[in-house]
C-alpha cells in the first residue's frame, strides 16, 4: 500500500473548494464496475510518491488550494493515511475521503482526531450481496459501523452508489435503504460501463433515466435527501 497518484488542482471532488486529489493504491474489494482497475488489481506498476513529495506539493498550492481528497483504491487500507491527514490538518487545509467504509476502526480514528471534513462512502449493493463484489468473505459489520459513525452526523457526508445493472435493481436500494436508514444526503449515479474492472461489463447497457429516477423515489423513502448524478 501506498500514495500512487497527486493531482494538483481539482473543482470537481470536493463541491465548494478547490482541492488536491491524492491517490493510494490497493483495495478490500475487487468491484466488477470500479473505474481504477489499475490502482486495485497492480499497483505496483505505479510508481510510489512519497509522502514527502506529497507534503511539499501541497505546501506549495497552500495559498490556492481549500482541501485535499483522498481517494484510491482504498485509503484506508494504508497505515500512512493518519500520519498524512495530520499534515495536511496542520496546513488548515480540508479534507474529504472517499472510502468502502470496510475499515470502520481507522474511520472511527480520523473522526476522533478531527482530521476529516466530509466523508464519501460508497454503498455498492444490498448488504448480502457484498460477497459478490470480492473473491472473499467481506465484513459487513464493519460496513455497519461505518455507517452508524457516519449518521453519528459528525461531519459532512454523501452515502453514493453507482447504479450497476444487476448488481443495483429496487430491491438492492430498499436494502441499503434500510442499513442508511434516517441518513441526511444518498447520491445515486449512472454507471457508465467503459474502463471497468471486469470486461464482461464494459458492453453492458446502464439502466435507463428513468429507471434511476425511481430508484431515488425508493432511497427518499428512507434518507432525507436524494440525488442523482450522470444522467
Ligand atoms: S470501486 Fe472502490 S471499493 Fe470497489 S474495487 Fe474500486 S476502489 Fe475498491
Amino acid at each position: 500500500m501506498s500514495i500512487k497518484g497527486f493531482q494538483g488542482t481539482s473543482l470537481l471532488d470536493f463541491p465548494g473548494r478547490v482541492a488536491s486529489l491524492v491517490f493510494f493504491g490497493g483495495c478490500n474489494l475487487t468491484c466488477a464496475f470500479c473505474h481504477n482497475p489499475g490502482l486495485v488489481l497492480d499497483p505496483g506498476q505505479y510508481p510510489d510518491y512519497p509522502v514527502e513529495a506529497v507534503l511539499e506539493q501541497l505546501h506549495a498550492r497552500r495559498r490556492f488550494i481549500d482541501g485535499v481528497v483522498v481517494s484510491g483504491g482504498e485509503p484506508t487500507l494504508d497505515p500512512q493515511l493518519l500520519p498524512l491527514l495530520r499534515e495536511v490538518k496542520a496546513l488548515d487545509l480540508a479534507v474529504k475521503l472517499d472510502t468502502n467504509g470496510l475499515r470502520p476502526d481507522v474511520l472511527e480514528r480520523a473522526l476522533a482526531e478531527g482530521l476529516l471534513d466530509c466523508i464519501a462512502l460508497d454503498l455498492k449493493t444490498a448488504p448480502a450481496r457484498y460477497g459478490e463484489l470480492h473473491g472473499g468473505p467481506v465484513d459487513i459489520d464493519g460496513l455497519q459501523w461505518s455507517v452508524r459513525l457516519l449518521l453519528a452526523g459528525a461531519v459532512d457526508y454523501e452515502l453514493r452508489t453507482t447504479c450497476v445493472p444487476g448488481l443495483v435493481e429496487e430491491g438492492d436500494v430498499r436494502a441499503m435503504g434500510e442499513l442508511v436508514r434516517g441518513g441526511r444526503k444518498w447520491v445515486l449515479q449512472q454507471f457508465v460501463p467503459g474502463h471497468s474492472l471486469a470486461e464482461e461489463l464494459r458492453e453492458i447497457e446502464p439502466h435507463p433515466a428513468e429507471m434511476i429516477r425511481a430508484f431515488a423515489g425508493v432511497a427518499g423513502g428512507y434518507v432525507d435527501g436524494v440525488s442523482v448524478r450522470g444522467l
